[in-house]
């Protein structure tokens, strides 16, 4: 674990997290290598010698010190933008690793992912495989595909996160892939790779995710009957972390359970959550205590726009005080930021012995953290540091208040 407290004080790896805030301020990201390294050498080292690639979900968390650290260990990388292909090409990713996901990739998105050679495309509708047909035509090129379905499992996590039900926006329906298949088999335009399914994110259970391979795997078989060969499965992302005490999933014996189902077919995944997640903290401080009769509000320095899923989807952070106090406010605390929005809370109802002034820490916070970020209210978004053993690293720095309109202009009268 890349957080402990030693005499009392937080620290990441063997950094102390006072240190941290007196060079870089506060609000602030820290994140551990060590453990982000070790996350992703789970998922790797599980599959043993089955053929494999674990493509990091750049979208959890892109900064370029994280791709480029996952890059140097082999990882691939699932991405959904050209923006997130630029940042992984600049942090040293080979394009052959890459698997470009999204539902509505566009005419330039898809010629640079061809002229750099990406592994494959996660295609998501018919309308989009004739997309990529046409622009690798146009480039005279063999665009490497694989579809998406909807195996219309329930990922039993938070609607706004649960992608894989028949009522999703995302790839197509598992009843309507042969047709889609046959056109691209037929194309000399494509190439008919893999068949790709992401049924949503931070399960905790692997039931859905086996029920969904289940489902893909009679589609392979189907397919296979009409000399349709598939030759990678990619399952997605999705593998929930621990917020709390909660049960998750081993990914070790998810894993084992993958392999156990599907021969020699290479496996692809693409977790973000679950590489990223525990390996970052949020570190914001106490600038007001606001009690009532009613309710006890502690008043931080960070907010929704520095970190949404609290308001989004209700994510729990554990909240820890980055020196173990042994005085102040006992009371059950909501942590509220400075925006102007009743949904502008980080934690809600925590025992906590506060006082003005006090750092604390927000677990679990690594992805879908920094990534979300905004400038709402216009505030500048915060610095992200790189922790490894006693070395840290500023990877990101914090905005000026000149970064929030350099890029505005007034109308001129
Ligand atoms: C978001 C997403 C992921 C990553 O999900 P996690 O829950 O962070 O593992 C992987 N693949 C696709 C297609 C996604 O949209």
């Amino acid at each position: 674990m890349g957080f402990s407290y030693q005499n009392h004080i937080l620290h990441t790896e063997s950094v102390n997290i006072t240190d941290l805030i007196e060079i870089y301020g506060s609000p602030l990201y820290v994140y551990s290598r060590t453990d982000i390294e070790n996350n992703w050498y789970e998922f790797d080292q599980a599959f043993g010698t089955h053929p494999h690639l674990v493509c990091y979900a750049v979208k959890a968390n892109s900064n370029l010190a994280v791709l480029n650290i996952l890059s140097k260990i082999g990882s691939g990388f699932d991405i959904v933008s050209i923006g997130e292909l630029e940042r992984v090409l600049f942090a040293g990713a080979d394009a052959s690793r890459c698997v470009f996901s999204g539902v509505a990739k566009t005419k330039a998105e898809i010629k640079r992912a061809l002229e750099v050679g990406i592994f494959c495309f996660n295609v998501e509708s018919m309308a989009e495989m004739n997309r990529i047909e046409q622009v690798a035509k146009d480039m005279d090129m063999q665009a490497p595909i694989s579809l998406r379905v909807n195996p219309n499992v329930d990922a039993k996590t938070h609607p706004y996160i649960s992608t894989g039900l028949k009522e999703s926006k995302f790839g197509v329906d598992i009843d309507d892939a042969i047709p889609i298949y046959q056109m691209a088999h037929n194309s000399p335009y494509l190439t008919v790779k893999g068949l790709d399914c992401h049924i949503g994110s931070q399960l905790i259970e692997v039931s859905p995710f086996l029920d969904a391979l289940d489902k893909v795997l009679e589609l392979v078989a189907k397919l296979d009957k009409i000399s349709i060969r598939i030759t990678h499965l990619d399952l997605g992302g999705g593998v929930g972390i621990k917020y709390d005490n909660e049960q998750t999933i081993d990914i070790n014996a998810y894993i084992v359970s993958i392999i156990n189902k599907v021969s020699d077919l290479k496996v692809i995944l693409e977790p973000g959550r679950a590489i990223i997640g525990n390996a970052g903290i949020f570190i914001t401080k106490v600038e007001f205590l606001k009690q009532n009769s009613y309710k006890s509000f502690a008043v931080i320095d960070g907010a929704m726009n520095d970190l949404l899923s609290p308001a989004l989807y209700q994510t729990y952070h554990q909240v820890l005080p980055v020196n173990e106090n042994t005085k102040g406010v006992d009371a059950n605390w909501d942590l509220v930021g400075p925006i102007c929005e009743t949904g502008d809370f980080l934690a809600i109802n925590r025992k906590l012995l506060l006082s003005e002034g006090d750092y604390l820490a927000l677990m679990s916070t690594g992805a879908y953290g920094f990534s979300m970020s905004s400038n709402y209210n216009s505030r500048p978004r915060v610095a992200e540091v790189m922790v490894s053993g006693n070395q840290h690293t500023l990877v990101r720095e914090r905005e000026t208040i000149q970064d929030l309109f350099n890029k505005e202009y007034m109308v001129d009268d």
